[in-house]
């Protein structure tokens, strides 16, 4: 896991595989500039709201689909000279969730609308609720978390900006819910856990 940029591995809607998602690459556009990103297939053109209110046009790219910036074809003109970000903080909402996956297992790259957390590949349930993490790197924590004893803190998650974008996440990873820790779910849970991460049972 590298510092505040959390890699979100999601659930190929393809083949099943582990699959990296990424975030689509985002500018805000001036208006005038609108028409060249619309005709364009490797981008997605949104308008709205921002979050103070203001109607913003921003332009996004995908690329596990189309690779770096300077790779795409025809590209209009003003592009090269705007900010692209995969955290645009000037943004509509829903342009958050907008992003892209190549899946290795099966050589699918497309375009993805993010659902947090249904898209979790580190994913399992436990009596009608589910317990997530974002990452490998998360899940193995997740796992020493629930088959250590001394757990009584709750896990420890690093808080970049990134992580902001998924509140409901935030709350429900930095204290595992005691569902998932009690002495007759502990067993089933790691066991799940470990059927993801493809480690053998631990047997404790
Ligand atoms: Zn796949």
């Amino acid at each position: 896991m590298s510092g505040n940029d959390p890699i979100l591995v999601i659930t190929c809607p393809n083949c099943g595989a582990a699959t990296e998602f990424s975030h689509a690459e985002s500018a805000a556009i001036p208006k005038a500039h609108r028409d060249p990103f619309d005709r364009h297939p490797a981008f997605d053109v949104v308008t709205g709201r921002n979050c103070v209110g203001s109607t913003v046009t921003v332009a996004s790219y995908f690329s596990p689909v189309t690779g770096p910036l300077d790779n795409i074809k025809n590209l209009p003109d003003v592009a090269r000279s705007l900010t692209w970000s995969q955290w645009l903080h000037d943004r509509p909402a829903g342009v958050s969730d907008l992003g892209a996956f190549r899946c290795s297992a099966c050589n699918t790259a497309r375009r993805h609308q993010l659902s947090w957390p249904q898209d979790a590949y580190f994913q399992i349930t436990y009596k009608d609720r589910a317990l997530w993490a974002r990452n490998r790197g998360e899940a193995l924590k997740l796992l020493r978390f629930v088959e250590s004893d001394g757990r009584e803190k709750g896990v420890e998650y690093t808080s970049g900006q990134p992580w902001a974008l998924f509140r409901t996440e935030d709350r429900f990873l930095r204290r595992v819910p005691t569902h998932f820790l009690r002495a007759k779910a502990r067993r089933e849970v790691a066991r799940q856990l470990r059927r993801r991460l493809e480690m053998p049972d631990g047997g404790s």
